[in-house]
């Protein structure tokens, strides 16, 4: 874990283009770029949630969970929040395609509940760490007047679908 990353250093690092985000764009320039597969999902989340990122221990991936029943604009935010856990290297919990697919097939939940274990020694000081990355990135995003894009993104119902069809199960 690196808690000392600089949340503009991070920002500038990824090089990324702000005249043309979109959170789609936007998550997969951060995957090109860290080498790993990021896949976004949207998800019934348990109520105290409202969004959790996995990493994969097997593949290179990283995986984000986020609440499927807010607007829009809180959904793109909720993955920005999560992208930045991932982006500063916070601790988080292991997860891999076989697990996932258990899950979904046995219907039982992801284990969201052992997360706030994970961090509880440091947990406010990270949340503010990923916050303070995820209004940075927004910040950027308004300093380019793409505001819409801060409240658009593909159905969860697209997103799903697609998701399901990576796993093999659709
Ligand atoms: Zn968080």
């Amino acid at each position: 874990m690196n808690t000392n990353l600089n949340p503009e250093k991070v920002v500038k690092d990824l090089r990324y283009d702000f005249h043309t985000f979109s959170i789609d764009r936007f998550i997969t320039h951060v995957g090109e770029i860290k080498k790993r597969e990021i896949i976004s999902i949207p998800w019934t989340m348990p109520p105290t949630l409202f969004g959790a990122w996995m990493s994969d221990d097997e593949e290179p991936k990283e995986y984000i969970f986020y609440r499927d029943n807010v607007p829009l604009i809180h959904q793109v935010h909720i993955q920005l929040h999560e992208l930045s856990h991932f982006l500063l290297g916070h601790v988080t919990l292991h997860i891999n395609r076989k697990k996932i697919a258990n899950v979904l097939k046995k219907n039982t939940p992801l284990p969201f509940t052992e997360l706030p274990r994970l961090r509880s020694s440091d947990k406010s000081e990270l949340e503010v760490q990923a916050e303070t990355l995820a209004a940075l990135i927004q910040k950027q995003v308004i300093k380019h007047s793409n505001l819409d894009q801060l409240a658009s993104d593909l159905s969860s119902e697209t997103k799903l679908a697609n998701f399901l069809k990576t796993m093999g199960l659709s």
